[in-house]
């Protein structure tokens, strides 16, 4: 039997396993996906310890998404990115860091058929999850601009991704008009009731992913519901990464309704 799954600290609330479990099983391959939680000062070893002892792939959660990055060999996007998601052990030589985060926002708009390229997008947010959006959309032909409750962090993460612009969250005011894609990377919405993005700003012609996933509906989709703004829920970019994980640690097509339905139950 395979075994793959998630490191993190915490890692008891991922819901990754019951989605991973139910790819096997319609497919029906031979694995197990399991939690892993170790000290935040053994990460190296973990990883080190998975690769000696078998272990066919790992995603990577908080709070170790940059350690692990620094531990493997990335590929292009993930070094640009500078944090890793997803992890491969090949039967030989280093293992190898993904993020599949980058992709689980692009299919998230794709599957919903909105069109990414020649659009301007605006990521808030620039932590791991604003980083990987910022460079899958500009990646994907979006005009990006980034906009972050500490400036210099937007901006830094402009400088890096083609053609992008940063700012405060002050600049939503002035940049969301215009926009047709509007995420929050943030994780305002998540503990409270709350939106990173005034309602006013808000309009029709925007499609609004949310990388929060609970609660599914956050008071931003909400909002941008009632303006008439095409919506996505978080849950699909987690199901994306998923996804995208799956198809790179197997090689096979992966069953997303599968993942899905197991994803959505499990919320
Ligand atoms: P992170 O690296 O810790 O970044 C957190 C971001 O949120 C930073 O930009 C931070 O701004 C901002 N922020 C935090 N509190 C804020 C507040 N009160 N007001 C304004 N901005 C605030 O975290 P992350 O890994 O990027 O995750 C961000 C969110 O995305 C989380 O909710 C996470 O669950 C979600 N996520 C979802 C998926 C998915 O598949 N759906 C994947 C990855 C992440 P500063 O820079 O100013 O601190």
């Amino acid at each position: 039997m395979d075994v793959y799954g998630i490191v993190g600290n915490p890692v008891g609330h991922s819901i990754s396993p019951p989605m991973h479990e139910a790819a096997y099983d319609a497919l029906g391959i031979d694995a197990t996906y399991v939690t892993f939680e170790p000290a935040e000062a053994e990460i190296e070893q973990a990883i080190t310890g998975a690769d000696a002892l078998g272990v066919a792939g790992l995603n990577v959660t908080i709070p170790f998404k940059e350690d692990v990055f620094e531990i493997v060999d990335p590929d292009p996007l993930a070094a640009r990115i500078g944090a890793v998601n997803t992890v491969v052990f090949p039967e030989d030589g280093p293992p190898q860091g993904y993020n599949t985060d980058a992709v689980g926002v692009t299919r998230s708009f794709t599957h919903h058929d909105v069109t990414v390229a020649d659009t301007q997008a605006v990521v808030v947010g620039a932590g791991g999850a604003g980083r990987a959006a910022a460079f899958a959309l500009a990646d994907a032909g979006a005009t990006v601009h980034i906009a972050n409750r500490t400036v210099e962090r937007a901006e830094s993460l402009a400088d890096s991704v083609a053609g992008a612009t940063g700012g405060g969250l002050d600049t939503l005011a002035s940049t969301v008009a215009e926009a047709d894609l509007l995420i929050n990377a943030t994780s305002v919405g998540m503990e409270e009731d709350k939106t990173p993005v005034d309602r006013e700003l808000l309009h029709s012609e925007l499609a609004v992913l949310d990388a929060v996933y609970t609660p599914r509906e956050t008071r931003l989709l909400r909002d941008a519901a009632d303006a008439g703004a095409t919506t996505i829920e978080g849950v699909w970019m987690l199901l994306f990464q998923g996804v995208e994980a799956f198809e790179r640690w197997t090689g096979e097509t992966a069953p997303i309704e599968a993942m899905d339905a197991a994803l959505r139950d499990a919320l």
